[in-house]
This record gives structure tokens, sequence and C-alpha cells, in this order.
């Protein structure tokens, strides 16, 4: 069993450390957020002071923040995560951040002597708590065979997607389907509303032809054919709006760089933008149907 320092401890990473501590494992845990270490505190982590502190005698680090300038903040510089570890440390990072961040933390990683592997999520919090992960993993094969283990105790799927960064790329180019077949199926359901069709008939052929896809048949916009689905709880997240529109940004900023055509990604960006500027992005992403629903283009 090992030592592991956990930090960001918020809504995903408190229930993945309470997961590895059911494992068996000694986790040291670090957030800056009272609420959140309380919290973790309650489920079996110990807590350190500071980051620094919690990352001194570890032989794993994990860490769950924001975003990428949280991230490469707390690992890179003298006064960084890097610093502090003892070299040869495994550094998981299983936060959704951009590709070129993931990059420099690996490099970074490397220059001081520890093994890193990038390892952003899908499944939610619901998924956090159950230990039903998908990690979607970047780093060498040394580094993920390293990894698996740990990843195994917080998710169910682990997917070696290739070097620095893969595990970011799938993350940000699956979301970024996400959002578009999204759009496409709330679209199609207020058509269809438009032209006399129920929602029920519209799901039952679709679902069965070649329109069905996830964001229908397991998290259908309108309530009714998927009694689970958030449309059924007045569209509660679930995936709130704000982080969707995280994962898109992340994707169009990344296919500039990398000069990919996404004229699909880049409008269902602009529609999750106006959609959460319009005061929605605490609501589940899902929700887009109703604001299309209400739009006139008459
Ligand atoms: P969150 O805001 O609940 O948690 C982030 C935590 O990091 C907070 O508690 C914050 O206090 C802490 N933090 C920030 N800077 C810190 C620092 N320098 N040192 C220590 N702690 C620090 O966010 P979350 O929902 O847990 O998401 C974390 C990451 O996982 C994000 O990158 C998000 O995009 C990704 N993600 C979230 C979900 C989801 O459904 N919530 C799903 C998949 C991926």
């Amino acid at each position: 069993m090992a030592s592991i320092a956990f930090i960001g401890l918020g809504n995903m990473g408190g229930p993945m450390a309470a997961n590895l501590v059911k494992a068996g494992h000694t986790i040291t845990g670090f957030d800056l957020s009272p609420a959140a270490v309380a919290a973790a505190q309650a489920r079996g982590v110990n807590v350190a002071e500071s980051a620094t502190a919690a990352v001194a005698a570890a032989e794993v680090v994990v860490t769950m923040l924001p975003s990428g300038k949280h991230v490469v903040g707390a690992a890179t510089g003298a006064e960084g995560l890097f610093a502090a570890a003892r070299p040869g440390t495994l550094f998981i990072d299983s936060s959704t951040i951009d590709v070129a961040s993931a990059r420099a933390f690996h490099e970074a990683a490397k220059a001081a002597g520890h093994a890193s592997v990038d390892a952003p999520v899908s499944g939610g919090v619901g998924g956090a708590e159950a230990a039903t992960l998908t990690f979607m993993v970047g780093g060498t094969d040394g580094a993920f065979a390293a990894a698996r283990p740990y990843l195994e105790a917080m998710g169910r799927k682990i997917v070696h997607c290739g070097g620095a960064g893969a595990g970011q790329a799938a993350k940000i180019c699956n979301n970024m389907i996400l959002g578009i077949s999204m759009i496409a199926v709330s679209e199609a359901f207020v058509l269809g509303e438009k032209l006399g069709l129920s929602h029920e008939a519209l799901y039952e052929v679709a679902s069965t032809s070649s329109g069905q896809c996830w964001s229908l048949t397991t998290y259908c916009p309108v309530p009714g054919p998927v009694p689970t689905s958030p449309a059924n709880r007045g569209y509660q997240p679930g995936f709130a709006a704000a982080l969707m529109l995280k994962d898109l940004r992340l994707s169009q900023d990344a296919a500039d760089t990398a000069g990919a055509a996404t004229a699909l990604g880049a409008a269902a960006t602009a529609l999750y933008t106006a959609f959460a500027e319009a005061g929605n992005d605490g609501k589940d992403f899902s929700g887009i149907v109703e604001w299309i629903r209400d739009r006139d283009d008459t």
C-alpha cells in the first residue's frame, strides 16, 4: 500500500481520495478550501498544512485542480510540488486542462526526476463517488503501468491514449462530440415539437435509428423518454453548462493551435457561451434544449 498525496479535494477530488483510502492507501490531502479539507478528513484523509508538506513523503501525488494555470502553478517553480517531492515520485494529474499546460507539466516533472501521467476523467461526481470513472491517460508506458493500480482504485475503465498530453486530447475531443451531439438532439426535439411530433414518437424512432447517440438515449434533454436524465429534475446538474463550456473552449484553443477545422465545435462553443451568459451556467448542459426552444428564428 502506498503513501499518496492528494491535492484538490473538491467535488471530484474528495470522493476520489476517499476511494484511495478504501483501497487501503494512506492519503495525505490538501485543499485551499477549509470545507473541502473537513469533508475529506471525515472520509479518512489525513490533512497537511500545505501542498508541499503533503507531497514531501509521498510515493504518488494526485492533483485534481480547476485548470491548467492551477496545475502548472502548483507543481512548478522553486516552491512547487515537483521541488518538494522526493525524486522518482509518480505524479498523476486528473484535472481537465489544456494540452499545452499538460505537456509543460510533463516536461517539468521529467526535469525534476519524476514520472508523470495526465489522466483526466469522465463520469462526473457520481462516477467519482462510485469509483466508476473512465481515465484517459497520457504518458510513457512505464508511467502508465505505475499509475494503473491507483487509477483502478478510482475508476472502472483505464485507457492509455498515448504520450504526454494524449489523455487531455482524448478528453476534449470526446467532450466536443458531446457538446455538439447534445445541441443536435435538442434541435431535433424542438423542430419535432414545431412539426407536431411527440417526444415519445421521435425518441422511439431516433433511439433505434441512425440518430441514436448517448445524448439521446442516456441523457435525453426532454423529460419522459429517459427517466434518469436531468430533464426530469429541472435540469439540476449532472454536468453543469459551465463545465461543458470550459471543455468546449479547451477544444477550440487546441483546434486553433493544431490547425484543425472544427466548424461544429466552434458553433457549439458559441451556443453554450450564449446559454451560459443568459444565466444558465449552473444548470445541467442538457437544459440548452429550453433555450433553443425559446429562440425565435422566424
Ligand atoms: P472543484 O472546484 O469542486 O474542486 C477543485 C478544488 O481545487 C477546490 O476545492 C479548490 O479549493 C481546490 N484548489 C484550487 N487551487 C488549489 C491549490 N493551488 N491547492 C490546493 N487546492 C486548490 O472542481 P471539481 O468539480 O472537483 O473539478 C476538478 C477538475 O475535474 C476540473 O479540472 C474539472 O474540469 C474536472 N472534471 C470535473 C467533473 C465534474 O463533473 N465536476 C467531471 C470531469 C472532470
